[in-house]
């Protein structure tokens, strides 16, 4: 590569981890050259950035599913790209890709690692929310643990987001009754008025307990857990026998420094899913591998039928990733987040 080519990219590293909520000061803005391509390797310029909760997970080093983020690295990420230069025979200049590349404006990646979009099939955002990991999650973890019988009621938080938005529109299609909760009037009627969500309930209402016994006159059969904390706390004692809660994640408590105060609640806990004879399960989506095509298959034949809505939220330019990140851990996302690194052509 001549000195003329060499392509530089902006980054989001990580400076620290965050003790509590992050903040801007957690994350570093810096432009590195990257390094000539190798056989079997592509440049992309990014298009799309992803954000993601479970980003806030990779910032600590709390042991988890994955590994942490190490200091002074770029920040993890899905991402839509256009391919620059190409030294892997299944990808040329100009083709979009998914890759895995973080949070930065070009990468070097592995092709092995890419997965081709056709932009004529479906919006090339829609990789990273609807049609991507957010909605095969819904799509897994409902359908595998949930399993919503016609005329059950199914109960997500987060609802307006990627996963919740998904996971009612698809427990409606299985004559399920839908109750969706979410953060503010607007959020509300997006889920009622848009989705077709049967009920939605506002979880900052100063009555939302009480409007959560009346949206669930027959109670919940599925709880779709998404965010724990006030949330579960006032969904628990709703749930019926036998009933199933695919534990999906817990964003209430992402930001958590220090365990709750007491008083010890497990053995309340326990004794209710003994009692009910509840299915609590948790699950990371790469276990249900097996269920992508059909996934793909389902929700891009329900979107194109138009019988599936979705909603994006889109912040541009790659400095303001963090902003957009520390705001989605807050609730101040409307749809599914996503940052536009730059035009698509
Ligand atoms: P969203 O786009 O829905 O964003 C998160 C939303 O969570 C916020 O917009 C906010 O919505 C809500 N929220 C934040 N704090 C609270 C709180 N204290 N109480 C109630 N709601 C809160 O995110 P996604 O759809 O991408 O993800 C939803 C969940 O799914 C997350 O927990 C995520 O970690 C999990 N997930 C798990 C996967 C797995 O493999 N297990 C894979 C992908 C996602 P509002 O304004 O409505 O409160």
């Amino acid at each position: 590569m001549s000195v003329e080519s060499i392509v530089q990219s902006t980054q989001i590293v990580l400076a620290s981890r965050p003790d509590g909520a992050p903040t801007t000061d957690n994350f570093r803005l810096e432009a590195v050259n990257l390094p000539e391509l190798t056989d079997g390797e592509v440049l992309i310029r990014i298009i799309y950035l992803s954000l993601d909760p479970y980003m806030r997970g990779r910032m600590s080093s709390a042991e988890s599913y994955a590994d942490p983020v190490e200091i002074g690295e770029v920040m993890v990420g899905g991402t839509v790209g256009q391919v620059i230069n190409s030294r892997h025979q299944g990808f040329e200049s100009g083709d979009y890709v998914l890759a895995s590349a973080g949070w930065q404006s070009h990468a070097v990646v592995d092709g092995a690692h890419l997965r081709k979009l056709d932009p004529a099939v479906a919006p090339l955002s829609t990789s990273l929310g609807v049609l991507g990991m957010p909605g095969f999650t819904a799509y897994s973890g409902l359908l595998k643990i949930g399993q919503p019988q016609e005329g059950e009621t199914v109960v997500v938080a987060a609802a307006t987001g990627p996963v919740g938005s998904a996971v009612g529109q698809i427990a409606k299609r299985k004559g399920a009754r839908a109750v969706g909760i979410a953060g503010g009037p607007e959020k509300c009627a997006y889920l009622r008025d848009e989705l077709g969500f049967d009920a939605a309930v506002d979880h900052k209402a100063p009555d939302f307990v009480e409007q959560l016994r009346t949206a669930v006159p027959d109670g919940i059969d599925v709880y779709f857990e998404n965010v724990g904390g006030e949330v579960a706390e006032a969904v628990l004692p709703l749930l019926n026998q036998y009933a199933r809660v695919p534990v999906c994640g817990l964003i209430a408590h992402y930001n958590d420094a220090t365990a709750p105060e007491g008083p010890d609640r497990l053995p309340g806990f326990l004794s209710r899913v003994l009692v009910k004879s509840l299915t609590i399960r948790g699950f990371i989506v790469s276990e249900f591998e097996s269920m992508y095509g059909d996934f793909l298959r389902d929700v891009s034949g329900w979107i194109r039928e138009g019988r599936f809505a979705y909603r994006e939220d889109f912040v541009d330019g790659i400095e303001n990733a963090p902003t957009a990140f520390i705001g989605l851990l807050e609730g101040k996302n409307f749809g599914k987040m996503l940052v536009r690194v730059a035009e698509e052509s």
